[in-house]
């Protein structure tokens, strides 16, 4: 029988592939274990906006630092950082903006308020009912899409075997080593690294840890080309939209609204009732939107536990266990928590304190 490895890391989205990256930087021997492909979960169907404006506050320094990581990777992501402004509508609208982005400023975040003639100015085709907006030179957007890819060349270069088709059926431990089904055969290694995103639940559950992971089933849209309308992303103050134009024209309009079905099924199906009006606050914030037509909606699996805090941390009870998920803004932030997963893994001194999985989940804070 082969050496088992020093980690078996389940699930290859931005989670599990940060991590592995940098095991293997600290001479670790890591294998990524994928149900499906590297990057067909979240980490692949997102709308790929990375913006400070929309973190919560005490994620502010993971945000900040995983921009960082996003301009590094580049082109080979699609990374635009094209600033981004965000919109309020109504005096209510405005005092909620307000009132957040103070917040978000005082952790760090280079969040200011324009005026309406700085923001025409710059985008010109938004509608004129505009109360207030908040802007940031830092936020911009990567191409989803590529995760996948992008993560295959890593992986590779770095010499970390990942294993693609392959769900992990049942794990167990046995003297010092976890063993994990596959269809291809049982994988043994030293420790174990759940970051399987909205199947987080059922899969540690083979450990005898229940987490309260639940899904979202956010929807995503593109239109097809059109002429320049938008040179930023551009957010909504209630958080019920995001935009962005891509470098051929299309849009693609966010804003986590709920399209249906269960992460155990397979694919999320979108909701015409709660497309519509997502797309029609899209309209209402570029007016030209009236003529252009959506080439294709899609849904993703977002997942979450009741203090929308991440899991990141050593699994309760368990010996070299450990999960990672459940991130607010996974995509942004994935890339640099990562990062800090695998110095946990490798035992280096954290840069910042991660989020205990054992931890009280019906605490809240603002
Ligand atoms: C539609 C949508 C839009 C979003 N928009 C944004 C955005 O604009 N900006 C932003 O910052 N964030 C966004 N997010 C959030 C972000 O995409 C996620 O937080 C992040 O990608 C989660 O990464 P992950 O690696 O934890 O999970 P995933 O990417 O879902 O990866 C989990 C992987 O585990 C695998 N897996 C599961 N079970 C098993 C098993 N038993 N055996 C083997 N493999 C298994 C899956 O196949 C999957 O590949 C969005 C999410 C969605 C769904």
């Amino acid at each position: 029988m082969s050496a088992p490895f020093d980690i078996a890391i389940v699930g290859g989205g931005i989670m599990g592939c940060a991590t592995a990256l940098r095991l293997a930087d600290g001479g670790m021997t890591a294998v990524i274990l994928d149900q499906g492909d590297l990057g067909q979960g979240a980490s692949g169907v997102n709308a790929g906006t990375l913006s400070l404006q929309i973190k919560r506050v005490a994620l502010m320094p993971y945000a900040l630092r995983g921009h960082r990581e996003w301009q590094a990777m580049g082109d080979a992501v699609g990374f635009h950082r094209t600033g981004g402004y965000t919109l309020a509508f109504t005096a209510d609208e405005a005092a909620l903006l307000q009132e957040r982005q103070a917040l978000k400023a005082a952790a760090g975040a280079p969040i200011s308020f324009v005026s309406p003639n700085e923001l025409f100015t710059h985008e010109p085709h938004l509608a004129r009912k505009v109360a207030a907006a908040s802007f940031c030179a830092e936020d911009g957007y990567a191409n989803a899409s590529l995760t996948g890819a992008y993560y295959r060349a890593r992986l590779s270069a770095a010499g970390v075997p990942y294993r693609e088709r392959q769900e992990v059926r049942d794990i167990s431990r046995t003297q010092g080593t976890y063993d994990l089904v596959t269809p291809g055969g049982t994988i043994r290694a030293r420790r174990i690294l759940l970051a399987a995103g909205a199947w987080l639940r059922p899969l540690a559950s083979h450990l005898g840890v229940d987490l309260p992971v639940r899904a979202r089933v956010n929807t995503v849209s593109v239109t097809e080309r059109q002429p320049p309308l938008l040179g930023s992303v551009i957010g909504h103050a209630t958080g019920l939209l995001t935009m962005k134009q891509k470098p051929n024209g299309t849009l693609l309009i966010g804003g986590g609204w709920q399209g249906a079905g269960q992460p155990q099924d397979g694919r999320g199906q979108v909701r015409m009732d709660t497309l519509r009006p997502n797309l029609a606050l899209a309209q209402h914030v570029v007016p030209a939107l009236a003529k252009a037509r959506i080439l294709r909606s899609w849904t993703g699996f977002e997942a979450n536990v009741p203090d929308f805090y991440p899991l990141a941390g050593s699994l309760p009870g368990l010996e070299d266990a450990f999960v990672l998920g459940c991130v607010r803004g996974g995509y942004t932030i994935g890339p640099y928590i990562g990062k800090l997963m695998g110095d946990l893994i490798l035992g280096r001194e954290l840069e910042l304190p991660l989020f205990d999985p054992g931890r009280d989940f019906e605490r809240t804070d603002p």
